[in-house]
């Protein structure tokens, strides 16, 4: 497998999460020359810093307030998982996720796609397990909408969004992170459709027979074949957005080639920067952007910062025998194994992997609008899918500091809005035009 193992690329943060914030608010103040903004200190009424505060404080303020403004929509999580596996009440303030509905309110989050995952290891890259697996969290995210619709509206569309973020509530919104589920059927496009998924990435680590995959070794040659084309036009015919986070180089380029429509990459950062798989060449995001499409940052710091997945790697190896004896001991369901695993790792890497700066991820969101402008540039954090987060977005609530570094930075009102979700409702409204349902 290149750079990262199945298992740990993808793993998800839990139990152990307060370290990692404790940590975080910590390196905060020193990674933002003072315009922080600190977890739990803001809330829909109340800005981060006070009026009084002087220089970089008073600046977190503006930031804090334009954040609010924002349309903001987080193009990837993994919640989900926690909320099937583990019966993770995302309503409430929970410490074993780093995403709930009340660090949303407070991180200013308008909406979130979360992440209809299924694991292939566990559920095959195909077959009725794969479809059961999918459509379980697919029922748990339409649960949250009909169990709190004082907090929650399912979104499909653009306008969805907006008026939900007009209400002050929380858009909740799907996509599928690798085709499996699709279990080789056209028609499982069209009735993931209906449920509600709005978009899908061909693969996660796992290549299919119709798409290759960045993770493993068949993708290093494989491309789409006829049927993957087909599902790209079925994607492109009924209006889901095509994202190409996880699929190897060749089935990019046959994606960018069949897709008519814009195309996404929901979770991905820059080679040019951090040269892994997972990320896109200069000429990727050229193309990218050439299709009206959005490349849509990734917080994970393995994708961050060049080097860190190498140290991660090595640190891997040194822990592994805590790592095994932690699933060995788990019980429960569905990830409960791979779960208590990844806290393991959680805990490990926050306490010996060097600590990312937000300013590591706004490096690669100028990397994307110096190639091709600030209309081609999104967010997707994959919280609850990471093991690891930069210091200052150790949970969702931490999203404003992302807002205060692009300001200090010197991008306007107008640009934030556009990165926040601007862009993705653009897209989104393109996508949409035309589209047969
Ligand atoms: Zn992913």
């Amino acid at each position: 497998m290149p750079v990262f193992s199945s298992t740990t690329n993808r793993a998800k943060a839990c139990g152990l999460a307060p370290l990692a914030a404790r940590a975080g608010a910590l390196l905060l103040s020193l990674s933002l020359n003072g315009c922080h903004v600190q977890e739990g200190k803001l809330t829909t009424n109340e800005p981060a810093a006070t009026p009084r505060a002087s220089g970089g404080r008073a600046a977190a303020s503006d930031a804090a307030t334009i954040h609010r403004r924002a349309i903001a929509i987080d193009m990837h999580a993994d919640t989900v998982q926690f909320i099937i596996d583990e019966g993770a009440d995302i309503n409430r303030r929970l410490t074993t996720t780093q995403l709930d509905a009340v660090r949303m309110r407070e991180g200013g989050l308008d909406a979130q796609f979360f992440s209809i995952w299924v694991e292939p290891q566990f559920y095959g890259r195909g077959g009725p397990r794969a479809v059961a697996r999918a459509d379980e969290q697919i029922n748990a995210i339409r649960a949250l909408a009909d169990e709190h619709p004082e907090t929650w509206t399912p979104a499909t569309t653009a306008a969805d969004i907006r008026r939900t973020a007009s209400e002050g509530k929380l858009a909740a919104l799907m996509g599928l992170e690798g085709g499996y589920a699709i279990d080789e059927k056209l028609e499982s496009v069209g009735r993931y459709y209906r449920l509600g998924v709005r978009y899908m990435s061909p693969t996660w680590t796992y290549s299919l027979s119709w798409a290759g995959s960045s993770g493993d070794a068949e993708g290093q040659v494989r491309g789409l074949n006829d049927f993957g084309r087909k599902v790209i036009h079925e994607m492109n015919r009924l209006g889901m957005l095509v994202d190409v986070s996880h699929v190897s180089d060749k089935t990019f380029w046959d994606i960018v080639e069949a897709s008519a429509k814009p195309v996404i990459a929901t979770h991905s950062n820059c080679r040019g920067i951090a040269n892994v798989p997972r990320n896109l060449t200069d000429e990727m995001i050229r193309a990218i952007a050439k299709t009206g499409g959005v490349v849509c940052v990734v917080f994970y710091p393995g994708f961050v910062e060049p080097g860190w997945m190498e140290k991660k790697d090595a640190l891997d190896a040194e822990i592994k025998p805590l790592v095994e004896e932690a699933g060995r001991k788990a019980v429960g369901r569905g990830s409960a194994k791979r779960i208590a695993r990844d806290r393991v790792r959680e805990r490990e890497y926050a306490a010996r992997l060097p600590a990312v700066p937000v300013a590591r991820v706004v490096d690669h969101i100028d990397h994307i609008v110096r190639l091709v402008g600030v209309e081609h540039v999104g967010v997707g954090s994959d919280f609850d899918g990471i093991q690891a987060t930069p210091a200052g977005l150790s949970s969702v609530a931490e999203l404003p500091n992302l807002t205060a570094e692009l300001l200090r930075r010197g991008y306007s009102e107008e640009d934030v809005d556009k990165i926040l979700g601007g862009n993705i409702l653009r897209v989104m409204e393109e996508v949409e035009r035309g589209a047969e349902r």
